[in-house]
């Protein structure tokens, strides 16, 4: 993977650039990612937080998540792209959702979590690991 990935929303007023490599890359397959972004899951990297670098005016929406912790989402006020996000207890890592890079092909999601919310019309790839909801609390299926 080629040092800096850089991406953007869909009319390119925010930008970002990551200068390191993804942590971890998944897909949440959760009720509130599925509305987030408009289809059946979120595809996206988990990225130290310092090596993401933001420009442009971006907005936040708070949802809660099943542990309690609320996640930042991230999108453009402009065009409306669910692009990045932040965690309040878990401030080492930001999510970013893959598909807004410039080149998503980089990305090689590794499981899917949160497959118990997940669509009858949502095709997995089999060979990957599946885990019932957040992979740190629930079962690998
Ligand atoms: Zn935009
Ligand atoms: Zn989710």
């Amino acid at each position: 993977m080629n040092l800096p990935l850089t991406g953007g929303c869909l009319c390119g007023k925010v930008r970002y650039q990551i200068s390191a490599s993804p942590i971890d890359s998944m897909n949440c397959h959760c009720r509130t990612c599925q509305k987030w972004v408009g289809t059946a899951y979120l595809a996206f990297m988990w990225i130290p937080a310092d090596a993401l670098t933001i420009t442009g005016d971006y907005k936040e929406f708070t949802t809660l998540a099943a542990s309690g912790n609320s996640v930042y989402r991230g999108f453009c006020p402009e065009c409306g792209t669910a692009l990045f996000g932040r965690y309040s207890h878990f401030t080492m890592v930001r999510p970013v959702a893959a598909a807004t890079l410039d080149d998503p092909s980089v990305f090689n999601p590794q499981k899917d979590i949160w497959v118990a919310d997940a669509q009858p019309w949502d095709i997995m790839n089999p060979d990957l690991p599946k885990y019932a909801g957040n992979p740190a609390r629930s079962t690998k299926l």
